[in-house]
C-alpha cells in the first residue's frame, strides 16, 4: 500500500507511522492505556488514541460479569 499523506510538521511523506504505548491521564484517579502515532522522520506526535486491545479486554470482562449475574 502506498500512503501519500505528509507529516504536518516536517512536511515529509509518511509511508508508515511509529506506534508507541502512552498513558492517558484524565485526572489523578483516572488513567487509560493508549497509543501515540509518530512521524518516522521527525518523531512528532501525529495522533493519540486509547489502546483498542485493552478496551476490548475490559469490555469482554464487563460483559462476562453481567452474563454471570444473569445466569445465576
Ligand atoms: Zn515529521
Amino acid at each position: 500500500m502506498i500512503h501519500t499523506g505528509k507529516c504536518p510538521y516536517c512536511k515529509k511523506q509518511i509511508a508508515y507511522v511509529k506506534a508507541q504505548d502512552v498513558d492517558i491521564k484524565y485526572d489523578v484517579m483516572v488513567q487509560w492505556r493508549g497509543y501515540s502515532y509518530q512521524c518516522p522522520s521527525c518523531q512528532s506526535i501525529i495522533g493519540i488514541q486509547m489502546n483498542p486491545h485493552i478496551l476490548n479486554e475490559e469490555l469482554e470482562g464487563d460483559i462476562l460479569k453481567e452474563l454471570k449475574k444473569i445466569c445465576r
